[in-house]
């Protein structure tokens, strides 16, 4: 499943074309993805302007001149490819590699710029467990978008909303900063490390940074802005910093310099002076990677 860094690029990529151009035409190739299509799905976005390509949490939403907004979602192994009389581009970097069979190839977006450029956006997804729906009238009210948390990109997630998030709470800190009802888009990956880089344990209970007085005030602020700096850090490095490459002896190895502590069970911890190793532990059936001796 693509992590929120990911999906941002993406949209980052597909943002220049698709941001003011008009749909000519759309091809669904198959009646279906991880649901079906909605009905007269072509059909409503043809001749629409799109007005603007956002995201929510790991959700990208393309709104349409007097609407309705397409959702979509990448699933587990979906992707956009770019095709213009330039050349073609794939936007994102993902942690496991793209497909490039036009077998799946399963939508196509003809598009026109506002200049009269033409290209074509292509949605690929081997699993098909991505999926595109339309949100009618408000977007917030979606099933896929209602309810959902605070993003934790941009200013919005500070000390004080991430300690008020975690008041009261008894579940363990990671498992409340994975819950997408808190903080929206959150993953495994990057709940990690944001953990480690602000010196928390993942296995602490989420309500301790929300006590009263100024130690928790501290890690709140602390925590929060690990988060996002983790998050932006990514997004910055081209989606997830951990990706299947060649190495130049044509194995094929890990681009990980970027992570601390995802995925480097028994490596020394490198927090300078901490001395410690770091540990994989599982929490609610997944890996936990963090340093005993300087997150507490
Ligand atoms: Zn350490």
């Amino acid at each position: 499943m693509p992590e929120l860094p990911e999906v941002e690029t993406v949209r980052r990529g597909l943002q220049p074309v698709l941001e003011g151009a008009t749909i000519d035409r759309v091809e669904a190739r198959r009646p279906d993805l991880r649901f079906p299509f909605p009905e007269k799905f072509a059909q409503r976005l043809t001749g629409k302007t799109i007005t603007a390509l956002g995201r929510r949490a790991k959700y990208l939403t393309m709104d349409l001149e007097g609407g309705p907004m397409l959702i979509c979602h990448l699933g587990m192994s979906g992707s956009f490819r770019i095709e213009t009389a330039d050349g073609s581009d794939m936007p994102g970097i993902f942690r496991h590699d793209r497909s490039k069979s036009s077998n799946h190839d399963h939508v196509v977006f003809h598009v026109v710029s506002p200049a009269g450029a033409r290209s074509r956006v292509i949605f690929n997804d081997p699993r098909r467990f991505g999926f595109m729906l339309f949100a009618e009238g408000l977007p917030d009210v979606h099933p896929m978008l209602a309810g959902l948390g605070v993003e934790p990109t941009g200013n919005t997630l500070d000390g004080a909303l991430l300690a008020s998030l975690m008041k009261g709470r008894r579940s363990p800190l990671k498992a409340a900063l994975l819950d997408q009802r808190l903080i929206a888009g959150l993953g495994n990956i990057y709940v990690s490390e944001a953990l480690w880089r602000a010196g928390l344990s993942p296995l602490r209970e989420a309500g301790t940074i929300a006590r009263p007085g100024k130690k928790a005030q501290a890690q709140s602020e602390h925590l929060a802005q690990a988060i996002r700096s983790v998050i932006s850090d990514a997004i910055a490095a081209g989606g997830s910093s951990l990706r299947d490459y060649m190495q130049t002896d044509g194995s094929l190895g890990y681009f990980q310099h970027a992570f601390a502590v995802y995925d480097r069970e028994g490596e020394a911890c490198s927090k300078p002076g901490c001395g410690g190793h770091i540990e994989r532990v599982v929490q609610s059936g997944r890996s936990t990677f963090y340093c005993r001796t300087c997150q507490r």
